[in-house]
């Protein structure tokens, strides 16, 4: 098929102080797609992720995300949730999701109205002039997760989505995800639980030892988990 492709990683290789974190990537996602990278903790997932990004330089390899090379072009075209969540807390929410938005070039005034617009669509206009640190955790990483959205970004990769939250608020994760890719924005998420991906992902990437021992559909991709 030639569906044009949102990233696309070749032969990625990184080591921290000599040691190999990833060993060798390749990985393809097509526009408009929801793709999981799976594996286990330590498998080198979210040093793929931050190579795809432009955050980090592989040592050897290349990767292109909607054919930019250059961290500078990449970075606008993107929304990131780390791994590690955290916004200041003594931010309102809306300035927070608007300040998200300001690092990735969107002038602040209009973050703040996209961001109440955000804020209402999820049910949380009443939290926008709250802190963060009023803010129950789980709709303290939604609004962070709409401050990755606040510059309408054509490509939003998660790190550990799901993780820390309950299932409601898994729930309602899925329905932002699955509403993201009707938008044609696509979405990559990192997980060690095969389960998210099965519910919304069309292609899958498992991460093992730094290596891909398996990229292709998520029905296949269940019986090559390597154990944990
Ligand atoms: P987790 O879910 O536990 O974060 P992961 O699959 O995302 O796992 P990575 O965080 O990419 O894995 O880590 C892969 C390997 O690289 C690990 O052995 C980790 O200790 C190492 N590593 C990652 N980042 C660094 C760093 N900045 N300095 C040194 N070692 C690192």
């Amino acid at each position: 098929e030639d569906r044009p492709l949102a990233i696309e990683a070749r032969g990625l290789v990184k080591s921290f102080d000599g040691t190999m974190a990833v060993q060798g990537i390749d990985i393809s996602v097509p526009e408009g797609a929801i793709y999981g990278v799976l594996g286990p903790n330590g498998a080198g997932k979210t040093t793929t992720l931050r190579m795809l990004l432009g955050i980090i330089d592989p040592d050897q390899g290349v990767r292109r995300v909607f054919g930019h090379d250059r961290p500078h072009d990449i970075g606008r075209l993107i929304g990131y949730l780390p791994e590690e969540r955290g916004l200041y807390p003594a931010m309102k929410a809306i300035e927070a999701i608007a300040f998200m938005g300001a690092l990735r070039g969107l002038p602040l005034a209009e973050g703040r109205k996209r961001g109440l617009e955000l804020l209402e669509k999820h049910d949380l206009a009443h939290a926008a002039d709250r802190t963060i640190r009023q803010l129950s955790k789980g709709m303290a990483q939604t609004v962070q997760l709409l401050g990755t959205l606040v510059h309408r970004p054509r490509l939003v990769v998660l790190d550990e989505p799901f993780s820390g939250l309950d299932a409601i608020n898994q729930g309602k994760l899925e329905t932002m995800i699955r509403a993201l890719a009707d938008e044609g924005v696509t979405v990559i998420f990192s997980t060690h639980v095969i389960h998210h991906a099965e519910r919304l992902c069309e292609g899958v990437a498992i991460i093992a030892g730094g290596k891909v021992p398996y990229a292709g559909s998520v029905e296949t991709a269940r019986d090559r988990i390597p154990a944990q």
